[in-house]
């Protein structure tokens, strides 16, 4: 028997306009590209993002057309966000850092009809337009008074754009599951792979984010999405922010720590998301100006492990709660949480950040297990290692336009692999060990890379440090650890080695130290470890 109710297509477009109707007065604040801070109240953002969907629509833009960005989190951002979307169109969110060649695959993969850019990013269109011979208009984010001269063709001016338009538009109501935007993954190996969320799956998974343990976002809260727009809509946040009636803090440009820390005290931002790396520049500019945060009550950190150092130190010097979080591109992206139960806060705090540097337990609408080599289930014991599979609404069904990607990516019950090794406790907190392609596989034992680093950077001798599996004749694969010396270190192999023995397993011990300038990055600022792999693949260890 089926139940009694209505059955509402969940629309990106009804977030709009119940945060505009519903928030009169909340605020969205943004430092713009062009320098200046700029605030407005939701309704002024519903009123331009109608706007835009009229500009666009004039222009030719079309339900399921994609729609290109490359561009900041700022105000016009996420009216792009919404107008898009809103109109039945997909909004592909591009991150700038991508190497060229994986920029032109992607616009021509996805057949951007039109690509909205920032004025930071108009040299790099300017340089690669030509690649896009089908993109049928390129609007500059911007106003007539910023507007620079530029080579590119078919080139309209964001704010003359929508000047004329009617600020009124009647979404349009259609199948909650059609597509909604894209984000390709930055793809360590191969062509990056198209991520094609739906309107069901955005809405949803706002909803799930709302309803995450030791996270309250509500009317009162000030968040600042340092998480850029370009990757994984910002964690959610330009959704479920405004589902929640937040103030918004969208900080351009400026990502450094000063900037940052200007914007947080300024604007009073209570709860800050983003990944380890800008924290790092953060809080070592507190450190140098002597300073303290006055408003700020949480972070969340997530993209890559959160240092237990940095837990404690948001803590100590700023009484703020550093909150990891795990997920993917392919699961909106939040996956599991690391907040300690009630119950675990009350003891005693090495235990319970021993916890909270694990990646921690579900998030509402997300299920998870663990597999051995054949695909069978493993017990969440906190022992057995395996790759981790998950299943959700807000998780993929397959990439876009990929079969090939798609039959390796989901095993033969439909959840995604992960490309996760982890381990699951039996109070259900997850701990990532390494990712499949990276842990080095020694005489029938698994080495995690993950862990080796994180002893090997420990040393003050080193900036930074990575572990790769190199073929060996009697294991199969050793690590060699492959590291850049810290400024005016005169560290050694023999050093490093030594200091490594007292802390891992005699058999985990690196064969080599490589001593390097720097190590290879991705666009998400990830170390690239097959490029490393590569760059070593015929390294012969002594
Ligand atoms: P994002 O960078 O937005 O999290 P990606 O899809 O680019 O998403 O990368 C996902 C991968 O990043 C995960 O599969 C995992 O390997 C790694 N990752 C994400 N969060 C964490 C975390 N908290 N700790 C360790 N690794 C993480």
């Amino acid at each position: 028997m089926h139940g009694l109710m209505m059955q509402r297509p969940l629309l990106i477009s009804q977030i709009l306009e119940f945060a505009a109707g519903n928030f009169p007065d909340q605020e969205i604040v943004s430092r713009a590209t062009e320098g200046p801070i700029h605030r407005y109240t939701y309704p002024e953002m519903a009123q331009r993002t109608r706007k835009l969907a009229n500009a666009l629509k004039k222009l030719g833009a079309t339900e399921e057309d994609r729609i290109g960005t490359i561009a900041w989190n700022t105000y016009r951002h996420l009216e792009v966000y919404y107008a898009t979307s809103g109109m039945g169109a997909i909004c592909h969110t591009m991150n700038p850092r991508l190497p060229a060649e994986q920029f032109i695959y992607i616009v021509n993969h996805a057949k951007d009809k039109f690509i909205f850019v920032d004025l930071t990013f108009l040299p790099l269109m300017e340089k690669l337009y030509e690649h896009f011979p089908d993109v049928e208009g390129f609007i500059v984010m911007t106003d007539e008074e910023h507007m620079p001269q530029t080579d590119l063709p078919r080139v309209y001016c964001y704010e003359t754009l929508i000047k004329d338009e009617s600020d009124q538009f009647d979404w349009p109501e259609f199948d909650e599951n059609t597509a909604s935007s894209l984000c390709y993954t930055s793809g360590t190996t191969g062509n990056p792979k198209g991520v094609l969320y739906s309107h069901r799956s955005n809405v949803l998974h706002a909803l799930f984010a709302l309803a995450v343990p030791g996270l309250p976002i509500d009317e009162r809260s000030v968040m600042l999405p340092v998480v850029p727009m370009f990757h994984v809509n910002a964690w959610g946040t330009p959704y479920f922010g405004l589902i929640a009636g937040a103030k918004m803090v969208f900080p351009g440009p400026g990502l450094d720590g000063e900037s940052l820390a200007n914007l947080i005290e300024d604007e009073k931002v209570s709860d800050a998301w983003g990944v380890p790396t800008v924290w790092l520049g953060l809080l070592g500019h507190m450190r140098k100006a002597g300073k303290k945060f006055s408003t700020l009550k949480r972070t969340l950190i997530g993209g890559s492990a959160l240092p237990k150092s940095m837990i404690q130190e948001f803590r100590d010097a700023h009484g703020v709660e550093a909150i990891q979080g795990w997920g993917m591109t392919e699961m909106s992206p939040l996956g599991t949480i690391a907040t300690p139960r009630p119950s675990q806060m009350e003891g005693d705090w090495n235990e319970e950040l021993r916890l909270r540097a694990t990646q921690g337990r579900l998030v509402y609408g997300v299920e998870m297990k663990i597999v051995d080599a054949e695909g069978k289930a493993l017990p969440h014991d906190g022992e057995s290692q395996g790759e981790l599979l998950v299943r959700g609404n807000a998780v993929i069904s397959g990439y876009y336009e990929n079969p090939e990607a798609t039959k390796k990516a989901m095993d033969d019950d439909g959840w995604f692999r992960t490309g996760d090794v982890s381990v699951i406790s039996p109070d259900g907190f997850m701990e990532i060990v390494d990712r499949v392609k990276d842990v080095i596989k020694s005489g029938g034992e698994w080495i995690s890379s993950i862990d080796l680093e994180n002893e090997a950077i420990a040393h003050p001798g080193l900036a930074e440090a990575a572990v790769i599996g190199v073929r060996h004749e009697k294991w199969q694969e050793r690590p060699l650890l492959v590291a850049v010396k810290a400024e005016d270190s005169d560290v050694t192999r023999e050093d490093v080695l030594k200091f490594l023995e007292e802390r891992v397993a005699k058999w985990w011990l690196p064969d080599d130290v490589v001593f390097v300038d720097e190590l290879p990055h991705g666009a998400t600022g990830k170390l690239q470890k097959a490029k490393l792999r590569d760059d070593f693949k015929d390294y012969t260890l002594p």
